[in-house]
């Protein structure tokens, strides 16, 4: 499903992934962990194509050409919540506008497309604000009308970076019933946590990262506390 095979990536002089070696099957909950600077975003970045690597290869559903893949990929990056507050528009206009980027052009959306958002905004429990703008909603609602917006798209790939970073515990939980629903629905799920509960309750895969390397990577049983110490740890 995924596969990245010697992969590196610089910005500018600093070396931000060293030789990256990773697969990652149809359906899995995927977990990205380690401390700040790591590579966890980078990685992600280049998983969905918007950073092309230095040298290696990134193959996507048995695919190397990005031109096709995107539709089937949505991405919620890291701390979304925070730029569109001058943003004039509402929870159920964000949501639908994951449409568009999955068709890849705009056209008036259709008695489906309707359907399918107020279903998105009920699961996400944001019925009672769709008409809200975006500005005027708490992050931890904010959070959720961007995951409402790659899920409207039904994504096969499905990656969001720090999800639950600014969230209430309400949103948290949410979030997770969310992902492994999707779960079961085939779609493949990578997610960057630092939350070792959504590690231990929900990962398939956890991938351990330090200094643009991967440490370890090994399953939720195995990723033990001490683990997690050793890795978050400043040397
Ligand atoms: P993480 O998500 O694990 O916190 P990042 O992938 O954001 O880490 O960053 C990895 C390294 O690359 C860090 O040293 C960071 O400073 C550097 N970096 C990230 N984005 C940029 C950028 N746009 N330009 C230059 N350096 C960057
Ligand atoms: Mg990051």
């Amino acid at each position: 499903m995924i596969e990245l095979i010697d992969v590196n990536f610089e910005f500018q002089d600093k070396v931000a992934l060293k030789d990256i070696n990773l697969k990652i099957d149809r359906s899995e909950l995927a977990v990205i962990v380690g401390p700040n600077g790591s590579g966890k975003s980078t990685l992600v970045n280049v998983i969905c194509g918007i950073y092309a690597p230095v040298s290696g290869k990134v193959v996507l559903f048995d695919r190397e050409d990005y031109s096709e893949l995107r539709k089937k990929i949505s991405f919620v990056p890291q701390k979304v919540s925070s730029f569109n507050q001058l943003f004039p528009i509402s929870v159920k206009e964000t949501i639908l506008l994951g449409l568009v980027s999955k068709r890849g052009y705009f056209r008036s959306y259709t008695k489906e497309d309707m359907k399918k958002v107020d279903e998105i905004l009920e699961m996400l429990a944001l019925s009672e604000v769709k008409d809200k703008q975006l500005g005027k909603l708490s992050g931890g609602q904010q959070q959720r009308v961007f995951i409402g917006k790659a899920l409207i798209s039904e994504p096969e790939l499905l990656i969001l970076d720090e999800p639950t970073v600014g969230i209430d515990s309400k949103s948290e939980e949410l979030l997770y019933q969310l992902l492994l629903n999707e779960k079961k629905k085939n779609t493949t799920i990578v997610m960057v946590t630092h939350d070792i509960f959504a590690i231990k309750d929900y990962a398939d895969k956890v991938i351990c990262m330090k200094d643009g390397q991967i440490l370890t990577i090994c399953n939720a049983q195995e990723f033990s506390t001490q683990k997690y110490k050793e890795i978050y740890v400043n040397d």
